[in-house]
Protein backbone atom coordinates (compact mmCIF):
# COMPACT_ATOMS: atom_id res chain seq x y z
CA UNK A 1 0.00 0.00 0.00
CA UNK A 2 0.69 3.88 -0.52
CA UNK A 3 1.64 6.49 1.69
CA UNK A 4 -1.56 7.74 1.26
CA UNK A 5 -3.86 4.77 1.17
CA UNK A 6 -1.82 3.97 4.44
CA UNK A 7 -2.67 7.63 6.12
CA UNK A 8 -6.23 7.63 4.93
CA UNK A 9 -6.54 4.03 6.47
CA UNK A 10 -5.53 5.59 9.60
CA UNK A 11 -7.51 8.49 9.43
CA UNK A 12 -10.62 6.49 8.51
CA UNK A 13 -9.79 3.94 11.52
CA UNK A 14 -9.81 7.26 13.96
CA UNK A 15 -12.85 8.76 15.36
CA UNK A 16 -13.28 12.69 14.34
CA UNK A 17 -12.43 14.06 17.52
CA UNK A 18 -8.79 13.03 17.30
CA UNK A 19 -6.36 14.96 15.02
CA UNK A 20 -3.40 13.21 13.58
CA UNK A 21 -0.57 14.61 13.47
CA UNK A 22 1.44 13.08 10.42
CA UNK A 23 5.04 12.85 11.96
CA UNK A 24 7.04 13.55 8.72
CA UNK A 25 10.72 13.93 10.55
CA UNK A 26 13.35 12.64 8.70
CA UNK A 27 11.04 12.10 5.18
CA UNK A 28 11.59 14.22 2.14
CA UNK A 29 9.12 17.11 1.42
CA UNK A 30 7.90 15.11 -1.92
CA UNK A 31 6.30 12.51 0.44
CA UNK A 32 4.66 15.39 2.48
CA UNK A 33 3.58 17.42 -0.16
CA UNK A 34 2.00 14.16 -1.64
CA UNK A 35 -0.10 13.24 1.06
CA UNK A 36 -1.09 16.89 1.79
CA UNK A 37 -2.14 17.28 -2.24
CA UNK A 38 -4.12 14.43 -2.57
CA UNK A 39 -5.65 14.42 0.55
CA UNK A 40 -5.60 18.19 1.89
CA UNK A 41 -4.38 16.77 5.28
CA UNK A 42 -2.02 19.83 6.79
CA UNK A 43 -1.00 18.48 9.75
CA UNK A 44 2.45 17.78 9.94
CA UNK A 45 5.00 17.04 12.94
CA UNK A 46 9.05 17.50 13.16
CA UNK A 47 11.20 16.90 15.82
CA UNK A 48 14.76 19.52 14.67
CA UNK A 49 14.56 22.98 14.51
CA UNK A 50 16.77 22.82 11.24
CA UNK A 51 14.67 20.72 9.52
CA UNK A 52 11.68 21.83 10.25
CA UNK A 53 12.61 25.06 9.27
CA UNK A 54 13.69 24.09 6.34
CA UNK A 55 11.20 21.94 5.19
CA UNK A 56 8.70 25.21 6.46
CA UNK A 57 10.14 26.99 3.61
CA UNK A 58 9.85 24.91 0.87
CA UNK A 59 5.86 24.88 1.69
CA UNK A 60 6.32 28.89 2.27
CA UNK A 61 2.98 29.33 0.06
CA UNK A 62 0.97 26.50 1.28
CA UNK A 63 -1.12 26.33 4.04
CA UNK A 64 1.11 22.91 5.92
CA UNK A 65 0.53 23.06 9.87
CA UNK A 66 3.83 22.65 11.61
CA UNK A 67 3.40 20.72 14.82
CA UNK A 68 7.21 20.44 16.47
CA UNK A 69 7.42 17.50 18.65
CA UNK A 70 10.93 17.56 19.77
CA UNK A 71 13.40 19.14 22.54
CA UNK A 72 13.76 22.21 21.98
CA UNK A 73 16.90 24.02 23.19
CA UNK A 74 16.27 27.67 23.70
CA UNK A 75 18.70 28.63 21.95
CA UNK A 76 16.34 27.66 18.53
CA UNK A 77 13.51 29.15 19.55
CA UNK A 78 13.92 32.46 18.05
CA UNK A 79 14.18 30.70 14.71
CA UNK A 80 11.85 28.77 14.95
CA UNK A 81 8.45 30.52 15.94
CA UNK A 82 7.49 32.21 12.94
CA UNK A 83 7.72 28.63 11.20
CA UNK A 84 5.34 26.57 14.35
CA UNK A 85 1.75 26.48 14.64
CA UNK A 86 1.99 24.51 18.07
CA UNK A 87 4.78 23.16 19.94
CA UNK A 88 3.88 20.04 21.67
CA UNK A 89 7.07 19.80 23.61
CA UNK A 90 7.45 22.19 25.92
CA UNK A 91 9.47 20.34 28.65
CA UNK A 92 10.79 23.14 31.16
CA UNK A 93 9.91 26.60 32.78
CA UNK A 94 12.64 27.77 31.10
CA UNK A 95 11.64 26.86 27.34
CA UNK A 96 8.09 28.41 28.51
CA UNK A 97 10.03 31.12 29.28
CA UNK A 98 11.77 31.94 26.44
CA UNK A 99 9.25 30.86 23.52
CA UNK A 100 6.69 33.65 26.22
CA UNK A 101 9.53 36.12 25.63
CA UNK A 102 10.66 36.05 22.14
CA UNK A 103 6.96 35.16 20.73
CA UNK A 104 6.47 38.68 22.50
CA UNK A 105 9.20 40.40 20.82
CA UNK A 106 8.17 39.00 17.51
CA UNK A 107 4.57 39.88 18.32
CA UNK A 108 3.53 35.83 17.93
CA UNK A 109 1.01 33.72 19.95
CA UNK A 110 2.50 30.48 20.28
CA UNK A 111 -0.15 27.37 20.87
CA UNK A 112 2.24 24.82 23.34
CA UNK A 113 1.47 21.66 25.21
CA UNK A 114 3.27 20.99 28.19
CA UNK A 115 5.17 17.56 27.74
CA UNK A 116 5.18 15.31 30.61
CA UNK A 117 8.03 12.49 31.41
CA UNK A 118 5.39 9.63 31.28
CA UNK A 119 7.48 7.13 30.13
CA UNK A 120 9.97 4.19 32.20
CA UNK A 121 12.80 5.15 30.29
CA UNK A 122 15.19 8.13 31.88
CA UNK A 123 16.04 9.33 28.16
CA UNK A 124 12.43 10.70 27.47
CA UNK A 125 11.76 14.37 28.27
CA UNK A 126 8.97 16.43 30.08
CA UNK A 127 7.97 17.58 33.12
CA UNK A 128 6.89 16.18 36.22
CA UNK A 129 3.33 16.41 37.50
CA UNK A 130 4.48 18.29 41.42
CA UNK A 131 6.56 20.35 38.85
CA UNK A 132 3.96 21.86 36.52
CA UNK A 133 2.02 22.87 39.82
CA UNK A 134 5.03 24.31 41.41
CA UNK A 135 4.78 26.39 38.04
CA UNK A 136 1.12 27.34 38.19
CA UNK A 137 1.18 28.23 41.55
CA UNK A 138 3.65 30.71 41.51
CA UNK A 139 2.69 32.17 37.83
CA UNK A 140 -0.43 32.58 36.06
CA UNK A 141 -1.31 31.33 32.69
CA UNK A 142 -1.76 35.49 32.22
CA UNK A 143 1.97 35.50 32.59
CA UNK A 144 2.50 33.94 29.86
CA UNK A 145 0.88 36.29 27.73
CA UNK A 146 2.08 35.30 24.26
CA UNK A 147 1.72 31.57 25.06
CA UNK A 148 -1.57 29.65 24.53
CA UNK A 149 -1.65 26.87 26.73
CA UNK A 150 -3.63 24.01 24.77
CA UNK A 151 -2.99 21.22 26.81
CA UNK A 152 -0.86 18.17 27.36
CA UNK A 153 1.51 15.54 25.80
CA UNK A 154 3.49 12.41 26.37
CA UNK A 155 5.26 9.65 25.41
CA UNK A 156 4.79 6.04 26.49
CA UNK A 157 7.39 3.96 27.38
CA UNK A 158 9.07 1.66 24.06
CA UNK A 159 8.04 -1.83 25.11
CA UNK A 160 5.30 -4.39 24.22
CA UNK A 161 3.88 -4.35 27.85
CA UNK A 162 0.71 -3.14 26.18
CA UNK A 163 -0.32 -3.12 30.60
CA UNK A 164 2.59 -0.84 31.21
CA UNK A 165 1.61 1.41 28.17
CA UNK A 166 -2.27 1.68 28.92
CA UNK A 167 -1.22 2.85 32.27
CA UNK A 168 1.17 5.13 30.91
CA UNK A 169 -1.54 7.00 28.93
CA UNK A 170 -3.79 6.73 32.24
CA UNK A 171 -1.22 9.10 33.93
CA UNK A 172 -1.19 11.26 31.38
CA UNK A 173 -4.92 11.50 31.63
CA UNK A 174 -5.18 12.51 35.07
CA UNK A 175 -2.54 14.92 34.85
CA UNK A 176 -4.53 16.42 32.19
CA UNK A 177 -7.72 16.54 34.63
CA UNK A 178 -5.58 17.65 37.23
CA UNK A 179 -4.52 20.41 35.72
CA UNK A 180 -7.35 21.40 33.90
CA UNK A 181 -9.56 21.37 37.03
CA UNK A 182 -6.83 23.58 39.09
CA UNK A 183 -5.64 25.93 36.91
CA UNK A 184 -7.36 25.90 33.53
CA UNK A 185 -11.00 25.68 34.11
CA UNK A 186 -12.12 28.66 32.75
CA UNK A 187 -9.98 28.72 29.92
CA UNK A 188 -11.45 26.62 26.75
CA UNK A 189 -8.37 26.62 24.71
CA UNK A 190 -6.98 24.14 27.36
CA UNK A 191 -8.14 20.77 26.05
CA UNK A 192 -5.87 18.82 23.81
CA UNK A 193 -3.86 15.68 25.00
CA UNK A 194 -1.71 14.44 22.64
CA UNK A 195 -0.53 10.73 23.16
CA UNK A 196 -0.39 7.80 21.18
CA UNK A 197 2.12 7.23 17.87
CA UNK A 198 2.91 4.03 15.34
CA UNK A 199 2.39 1.31 17.96
CA UNK A 200 0.30 2.66 20.62
CA UNK A 201 -2.32 5.03 19.40
CA UNK A 202 -5.38 2.78 19.41
CA UNK A 203 -4.24 2.31 23.38
CA UNK A 204 -4.23 6.01 23.64
CA UNK A 205 -7.79 6.65 22.07
CA UNK A 206 -9.21 4.54 24.52
CA UNK A 207 -7.53 6.45 27.56
CA UNK A 208 -8.71 9.73 25.83
CA UNK A 209 -6.23 10.64 23.28
CA UNK A 210 -7.29 13.85 21.15
CA UNK A 211 -4.24 14.05 19.63
CA UNK A 212 -2.03 11.44 18.26
CA UNK A 213 1.35 11.54 16.51
CA UNK A 214 1.94 8.78 13.70
CA UNK A 215 4.63 8.75 11.28
CA UNK A 216 6.32 5.14 10.91
CA UNK A 217 2.94 3.31 10.14
CA UNK A 218 2.63 6.08 7.36
CA UNK A 219 5.85 6.50 5.82
CA UNK A 220 7.65 3.12 7.27
CA UNK A 221 10.11 2.79 9.83
CA UNK A 222 12.64 5.15 9.41
CA UNK A 223 16.26 4.60 8.58
C1 LIG B 1 8.95 10.17 15.98
C2 LIG B 1 7.90 10.63 16.90
C3 LIG B 1 6.56 10.20 16.73
C4 LIG B 1 6.12 9.24 15.66
O1 LIG B 1 6.63 7.97 15.90
P1 LIG B 1 6.17 6.71 15.02
O2 LIG B 1 6.44 5.56 15.91
O3 LIG B 1 7.03 6.73 13.80
O4 LIG B 1 4.75 6.87 14.71
C5 LIG B 1 5.62 10.72 17.59
N1 LIG B 1 5.93 11.58 18.57
C6 LIG B 1 7.19 12.02 18.76
C7 LIG B 1 7.46 12.98 19.86
C8 LIG B 1 8.21 11.55 17.93
O5 LIG B 1 9.46 11.97 18.15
Amino acid sequence: MDIVSRFKEIKTSVPKNVEVVVVSKTQPVELIREIHNSTGHAVFGENKAQELIRKSEEFASEAIQWHFIGHLQTNKVKSVLTKVNMIQSVDSYRLLNEINKEARKQNLIIPCLLQFHIAREEAKFGFEIDEVKRMLDTHSYDDFSNIIFKGVMGMSTLTNDSALVRSEFKSLFTYYQEIKRSYFRDNQHFSEISMGMSDDYQIAIDEGSTMVRIGSLIFGSRK
